[in-house]
């Protein structure tokens, strides 16, 4: 077994765990790796790397694509602008929601108000 062939196949092995070389690429070293053991034990551990690789790539927890975007889109809205930037931030989420919360809690009292002046203007001229 020449050297040659033995770099020639560990230069493809990541490929070929990979599973991105040819058949015709992949037979040739699958032919080599059965004969060389120097091969055999680059080919585990590439594939030790490759799956480990995976496995982090799998625990990813990023939010989906456009998600983001989507949430900016509506925070862009005149409305509840500044609590919806606040809750993508991811900043305060909980504030958030209690900024949500005074300005329709805000909006209620604002109608109260109205309600009692009208009620108070009603009481002065009945008298
Ligand atoms: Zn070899």
């Amino acid at each position: 077994m020449s050297d040659r062939v033995c770099n020639e196949v560990q230069a493809e092995l990541p490929a070929y765990v990979d599973r991105s070389l040819s058949a015709f690429r992949r037979n040739l070293i699958a032919l080599h790796l059965r004969r060389c053991s120097a091969c055999q034990a680059e080919f585990s551990l590439q594939r030790d790397l490759h799956d480990g690789l995976r496995s982090l790539a799998t625990t990813d927890d990023t939010p989906p694509d456009g998600l983001l975007e989507s949430l900016l889109q509506h925070a862009d809205s005149p409305r509840g602008a500044a609590p919806l930037r606040g809750a993508v931030s991811g900043a305060k989420p909980v504030y958030s929601a209690a900024l949500l919360l005074a300005g329709a809690a805000s909006a209620a009292g604002a109608g109260y108000a109205s309600w009692l002046s009208a009620k108070h203007v009603r009481a002065r001229f009945r008298r």
